[in-house]
């Protein structure tokens, strides 16, 4: 772990972490039923690039990707 503060309201102790475990998958166009799920090595398929961890400040609600936070944090010092 790594410190982290709000960007907004500067608290930073009370936080929601999100840990994101993106699935690959394949949905039918009308139905929206899953059809498969898609191997990494699809060549179809881009790599996620979202973040993997998002926070959530438990004082003021604000949301952002932890490097957010972490920068926040280290800013703050
Ligand atoms: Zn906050």
């Amino acid at each position: 772990m790594q410190p982290y503060a709000c960007p907004s309201c500067r608290n930073k102790s009370r936080f929601y972490i999100m840990e994101q475990s993106p699935v690959s998958v394949k949905l039918h166009p009308q139905t929206g039923e899953l059809v498969e799920y898609i191997s990494a090595g699809d060549p179809l398929q881009q790599p996620y690039r979202g973040e993997m961890r998002r926070i959530q400040c438990a004082v003021c609600g604000v949301t952002d990707g932890a490097h957010v936070f972490a920068k926040t944090a280290e800013r703050l010092k």
